[in-house]
């Protein structure tokens, strides 16, 4: 092996990622004196959070009554009842002062003509424990991400955090004897320099994998790295098998248009005009859940009734709503629409299919942050000196199925609370213990075997075998014959992970390089999600086996845990739901039918 030296440094607490819920995470350490570090592969506001269209969800009650007790019910009964209600008491309670806080942060949200925070409604958010939709989307405009992920940089700034930007983290530093996170090895991209970070907490804010799959609305750089990083150190990834796709991706290029537009009146028909969600959700109607609308959507399409001419798609309509009121509520998407779809949307509906959209299962975390490591004894027990927030966490508060705007909640709500728990666990600048001798030495012996891989295939047909094989096998609807070859498929994908080749061996903006480790973290993610999917015999959110057409609570009500080992080998294990609540101020939401 060439020879590497590492530049070491010392914080006292180091995060990796700067999208929402790195961000989030970074200034709040910041604020509380801890020296902080943010390690990001992307410059902060390019991260994917940048993206996101609709909202963020709080009970503020702006436009009329609304309580977090319905929005507890909402996300309890949208996550399938596979949600730890205690982690979703808490994000529900605490929405309404993290978006207050936001607010005061600088977050330029649209206004009601009183000056409030505007809400608009969005999928499975009702009022009165799922009488009515109810508005509850916090906004700016359809480009709320961008707002807060500009805000939150411009706060972490004014608090002075460290950042080392566009460097590439490529694993943990573990404790061999107690098991505990003592820090993360990264890679410099733009000198090639490797940087040791030491850390008494270290926080995983990679964002989700969506790039597993070949139709994906997000961004190249959702690649699941710190999943990667987790399942290498021998920790589980947990609920891999639940996958959101979202039912307006744009119909080829697969670029998102946000619920908002459903939000805002829009609706979808299928060949024959027909509105045809009102028969599959008579109540929530086009603002049903998502795992709802995307299936309903899929059916028209099987039956035969897609819109044009493979019929294989579907229309949403927003020309009534008026040119003004798209210009006002939804400019993003009017010129998106222009742009990947050549269509006016005041004028002509836009052409869509169900896309994969984020990713409800990550690393097992509790409600504070702090990862999970389950013992036999313990399901809960606790990792130490790590913590896993945002898309690339599993709290979990979405279960089987996230609801529209819980996502941009889940980065700020723990965001928040790992700076909170840091600030209570970590004294500023006590000192380090000394890292063992072979500290790092698992990231070199990675890097160094990706950057000299002389194999026959290029990273980009690896990873193209994979997309494909997740797109075909693990999609909306699954069964069990398609699972099973998905495993197969899957794992012969892995097995010619060897023949990888790499063409560049330097260290200096090295892309070959840097997308050959990211594959590798896919790969992980790719795996544990069809074998998971592959064993749970039952439907259940966003998991809809054919084979298995109901929900099997005596069985199945559990979380799946998937360690995955260098080869890809996936075993599994299962992790109780917290089937108890954060306060005793209410009651656990026990199991019902969903049906909106
Ligand atoms: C198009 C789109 C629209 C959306 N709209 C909404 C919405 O309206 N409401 C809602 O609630 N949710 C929405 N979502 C979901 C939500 O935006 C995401 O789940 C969320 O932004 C993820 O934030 P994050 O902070 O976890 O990760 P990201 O924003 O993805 O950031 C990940 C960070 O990790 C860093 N990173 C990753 N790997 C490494 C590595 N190896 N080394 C160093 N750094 C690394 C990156 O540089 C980046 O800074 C939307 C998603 C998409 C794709």
């Amino acid at each position: 092996m060439a020879a590497y030296t590492f530049v070491d440094h010392k914080y006292d607490v180091v995060v990796v990622g700067a999208g929402g819920a790195g961000l989030r995470a970074t200034f709040g350490m910041v604020a509380a004196g801890l020296k902080t570090a943010c390690i990001t592969k992307v410059f902060p506001t390019r991260s994917h959070t940048v993206a996101a269209q609709g909202g963020i969800g709080a009970a503020l009650g702006n436009m009329a009554e609304d309580r977090w007790q319905w929005h507890m019910y909402d996300t309890v009964k949208g996550s399938d009842w596979l949600g730890d209600q205690d982690a979703i008491e808490y994000m529900c309670r605490e929405a309404i002062p993290a978006v207050h806080e936001l607010e005061h942060y600088g977050v330029p949200f649209s206004r009601t003509p009183e000056g409030k925070i505007y809400q608009r409604p969005f999928g499975g958010h009702m009022r009165d424990y799922g009488k009515a939709p109810v508005q509850r989307a916090c906004a700016a405009a359809d480009r709320t991400g961008h707002a807060i992920l500009h805000t939150l940089y411009q706060q972490s700034l004014k608090h002075k955090a460290e950042f080392f930007v566009e460097y590439f983290a490529l694993d943990l530093m573990m404790d061999p004897q107690t098991g505990e996170c003592l820090g993360v090895v990264a890679l410099d991209m733009a000198t090639g320099t490797i940087h040791r970070f030491q850390a008494h907490q270290t926080v995983l804010a990679t964002g989700g994998y969506g790039r597993a799959y070949f139709s994906c609305t997000s961004a190249h750089t959702c690649t699941g790295d710190g999943n990667g990083m987790v399942a290498r150190a021998g920790l589980p990834l947990q609920d891999h098998e639940f996958v959101q796709f979202h039912p307006t991706g744009i119909y080829g290029s697969g670029c998102l248009i946000t619920e908002g537009a459903r939000g805002e009146g829009g609706y979808l028909t299928n060949s024959a005009g027909e509105r045809f969600m009102e028969r599959y959700a008579p109540t929530a109607k086009d603002l049903a859940s998502r795992d709802v609308v995307s299936r309903a959507m899929t059916m028209e399409i099987r039956e035969g009734r897609g819109v044009g001419k493979g019929a294989d798609h579907i229309f949403l309509h927003m020309e009534h709503l008026g040119a003004e009121t798209l210009h006002s509520r939804l400019p993003g998407i009017t010129e998106t629409s222009k742009i990947f779809a050549g269509v006016d949307a005041t004028k002509e509906p836009i052409p869509v299919l169900p896309t994969v959209h984020y990713n409800m299962g990550g690393i097992p975390t509790i409600y504070t942050g702090e990862v999970v490591r389950p013992t036999k004894d313990n399901p809960d027990n606790l990792c130490g000196g790590l913590m896993a927030v945002g898309e690339a966490a599993c709290v979990s508060v979405h279960g089987a199925n996230r609801l529209g705007t819980n996502s941009l909640l889940d980065l700020v709500v723990f965001g928040r609370a790992a700076a909170h728990r840091a600030a209570e666990l970590v004294k500023p600048n006590t000192k380090h213990k000394g890292l063992p001798a072979d500290a790092g030495q698992n990231a070199l012996d990675r890097l160094d075997r990706v950057r000299n891989a002389k194999g026959e295939r290029r990273v980009a047909d690896i990873r193209l075998d994979m997309q494909k094989a997740m797109q075909l096998d693990a999609a909306v609807y699954r069964t069990s014959k398609s699972l099973s070859e998905g495993v197969d498929n899957l794992k012969k994908i892995a097995a010619s992970m060897p023949d990888m080749g790499i063409t560049d061996r330097s260290l200096v903006f090295n892309t070959d390089l840097i997308e050959g480790l990211e594959l590798e973290n896919l790969m992980a993610c790719a795996n544990a999600t069809m074998v998971s999917a592959e064993a749970r015999k039952e439907s259940r959110g966003a998991h809809a086996h054919e084979d298995y057409p109901e929900r099997d609570d005596a069985e199945w009500m559990k979380h799946t845990l998937a360690y995955v080992d260098d080869k890809y080998n996936v075993s599994l294990d299962y992790r109780a739901v917290h089937t108890y609540t954060w306060t005793d101020e209410v009651e656990y939401i026990k199991p019902q039918k969903r049906v909106y």
